[in-house]
């Protein structure tokens, strides 16, 4: 099923135009801020509001259909951040340079490996992001 531009635009409204994982902002992602399916399709995710929310292409591409993800520290499988329901702050952080993103939590941590958000491609445009004070984000 196709999704509504109103349910679309209302997601990217609750989101603030971010990526739920990375943080970035719909205006220094080159292609289309993609929803994404909390809960994929493919495990029997909905279509519902409750169920969305923003992905970056980069961040969505790797999540795929993953639910769950392996934390790389107690070597626990663990379900995979909820970016509508958790706290972003709660469960990630940024590091020293400001735009490599550290997990807090188990859950974080594995987020952090399983969406590869620290990939270099990523890290090296929020580096330039936070020296023209566009990232991380205020909100
Ligand atoms: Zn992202």
């Amino acid at each position: 099923m196709t999704l509504s531009e109103a349910l679309r635009a209302r997601v990217r409204q609750q989101a603030h135009d971010q990526c739920g994982y990375c943080r970035i902002s719909s205006a220094w992602v080159y292609a289309s801020m993609e929803i994404d399916h909390i809960l994929p399709r493919a495990a029997g995710g909905s279509d519902e509001e409750d169920n969305l929310w923003l992905s970056c292409p980069l961040c969505n591409q790797y999540k795929h259909t993953q639910t769950q993800a392996v934390d790389p520290l107690t070597r626990r499988r663990v379900p995979l951040y909820n970016p509508r329901v958790q706290s972003w702050d709660e469960h990630f952080r940024w590091g020293r340079d400001q735009a490599t993103i550290i997990g807090r939590t188990a859950c974080g941590r594995a987020t952090v490996k399983a969406l590869r958000l620290n990939i270099e491609q990523a890290v090296q445009l929020r580096r330039g992001l936070v020296e023209i004070g566009a990232y991380p984000p205020g909100n």
